[in-house]
């Protein structure tokens, strides 16, 4: 039987085997800013290689991007982020904790769905076979009133929001009587607005030096090379520019391990498109992100769409990919129709015409943009999380297990000789560097056969390839699947193929 693990193992783990360290750890760490250790390197770089392959190798219409993340300080005020890139702040006077006002009251919301949730697991208990699950959340009386409450919130959350209404959020807060988690009390102050872009200067001398912001996404530097890359790459709308790269974010709490970062890294494809056809455009990029998630063998329920209510003021539609976390369903991609907001905003801004020609409609016009943006990190702790299980096999004991989508694994092989002794080492060493070239290969000669086999488990290598004395005979070897922990004999001649495949 598998089972999920719960949150602080999965933190644990990552730790434990040198997926994810705390940054500086020893000076007692810096809040929100992580290390990726010598696996956790592996399974991100393989994560970024495999966003890259699906959207710039597999399409002949995206190119990538690999822009500075210095840019003009002009740049920010036309993106509309120093002036509106802010979260609404609050502190409890009595902890002097410091919330994000709208977390609270999502946070809040999330308790209620709770609620309804056992409500329904209560139902499922009591009818069992017969129970007809739509038809009680339809009728039943304590679901009713609880999905009204939340309805009633998320009203006058919107309305608030909308208004950019900051005492109208704190009465929020008052009227749903929501304590903070540390004191307990409602001892709040006001809510602030709190701009999340981390500032620094440039130039050796300070007085005449210039603010400059550490880039809070990547997207910008696409919009600013737009024509650098339109017209030297002969780029034919609609068309994408790919980026992977780093952005920063003083987020106000961070939390939730490698969720929220105030350093982190994004992969965003802006993909330009003939106004007019941007709606089309948003549902392709919608069904496609989404096939590219589920080809990694993770269940389809894990995910859902969950469509903006609320818009930007430069969006047409809005739509996020949502994970089921340890913690609950949370935001993994955005996906965002942004009109010609931001080539406009630049051209306004720069002065320079930020246009294309189209040579079919024989005229200029600003494209329209659709947005894919994921996060590595969530999308490393999406796969982490969900691919660390703890199994009881028939004899009672428990093995942790890493069931890692392939692709992904940090090490896609393990060679072990059965024993350091007889000519084995030396033999699964000519294994070992005879796949070494294809893929990332451990040797490990260390301990007894089991407990290398649960080591690789713990770090998502899915095959374990022993070489016994049968081998110094028959050039074959024992090959344990991971998640199976089948074995089958392989000849070292179709060794390569047989993993590959
Ligand atoms: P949230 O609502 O969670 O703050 P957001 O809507 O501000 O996220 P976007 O600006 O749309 O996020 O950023 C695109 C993606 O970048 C997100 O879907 C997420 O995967 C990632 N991301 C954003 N902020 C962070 C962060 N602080 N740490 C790690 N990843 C992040």
């Amino acid at each position: 039987m598998k089972k999920e693990v719960d949150f602080t193992k999965v933190v644990a783990h990552a730790k434990e085997y040198g997926f994810v360290f705390p940054s500086s750890e020893i000076y007692d760490g810096l809040a929100a800013v992580y290390d990726y250790g010598q696996l956790g390197v592996e399974l991100k770089n393989n994560i970024k290689q495999y966003w890259w392959r699906a959207m710039v190798q597999m399409h002949e219409n995206i190119v990538g991007l690999d822009s500075a993340i210095f840019m003009h300080p002009r740049i920010w005020k036309a993106s509309g982020h120093v002036d509106a890139f802010n979260d609404p702040l609050i502190d409890n006077k009595d902890s002097k904790k410091r919330y994000r006002a709208d977390v609270l009251i999502e946070d809040h919301i999330a308790k209620m769905e709770e609620k309804i949730e056992k409500e329904v697991e209560k139902g499922r208990k009591r009818w069992g076979e017969s129970f007809d699950e739509a038809q009680f959340r339809a009728t039943n009386a304590r679901v009713l009133e609880h999905q009204q409450k939340i309805d009633e919130i998320h009203t006058r959350f919107a309305e608030v929001m909308n208004a950019n209404d900051l005492a109208g959020l704190k009465q929020l807060i008052l009227d749903l009587e929501i304590v903070c988690p540390i004191s307990g009390t409602r001892n709040w102050t006001d809510v602030r607005q709190f701009n999340l872009m981390f500032a620094t200067k440039m130039g050796s001398v300070i007085d005449d030096s210039d603010t400059l912001y550490l880039r809070p996404e990547t997207a910008q530097g696409i919009f600013v090379n737009f024509l650098n890359v339109q017209k030297s790459g002969r780029m034919k709308v609609p068309f994408g520019i790919a980026q992977i790269g780093k952005a920063f974010r003083n987020e106000i709490v961070a939390r939730q391990f490698i969720f929220r970062m105030r350093e982190f890294e994004q992969m965003e494809m802006q993909f330009f498109v003939r106004p007019g056809t941007e709606l089309e455009w948003f549902k392709h990029w919608k069904e496609e992100r989404m096939q590219w998630h589920q080809a990694l063998g993770i269940p389809a329920e894990c995910y859902r769409f969950h469509d903006h209510e609320k818009l930007a003021h430069y969006a047409n539609a809005a739509t996020d990919i949502e994970f089921r976390f340890p913690f609950g369903f949370k935001e993994l991609e955005g996906i965002h129709s942004r009109t010609d907001f931001d080539l406009g905003r630049h051209s306004e801004f720069s002065g320079k015409k930020l246009q294309y020609f189209d040579p079919e409609l024989n005229e200029s016009y600003t494209p329209y943009v659709i947005e894919t943006s994921i996060g590595v990190d969530r999308m490393f702790l999406a796969v982490f999380s969900h691919a660390l299980k703890e199994e009881t096999l028939e004899d009672g004991s428990v093995r942790t297990v890493l069931s890692l989508p392939t692709r992904l694994a940090p090490y896609k092989a393990a060679v072990l000789p059965l024993v350091k002794k007889d000519g084995l080492p030396e033999k699964a060493r000519e294994v070992q560097h005879l796949l070494m070239p294809d893929m990332m290969v451990q040797y490990d000669e260390k301990d007894a056969i089991g407990r290398r086999y649960r080591r690789q488990d713990a770090i998502g290598t899915p095959f374990c390839i022993t070489v016994d004395n049968d081998t110094l005979n028959d050039n074959s070897v024992t090959v344990r699947h991971r998640d199976t922990m089948q074995q089958e004999r392989v000849s070292i001649d179709q060794l390569l193929n047989r993993i590959k495949n």
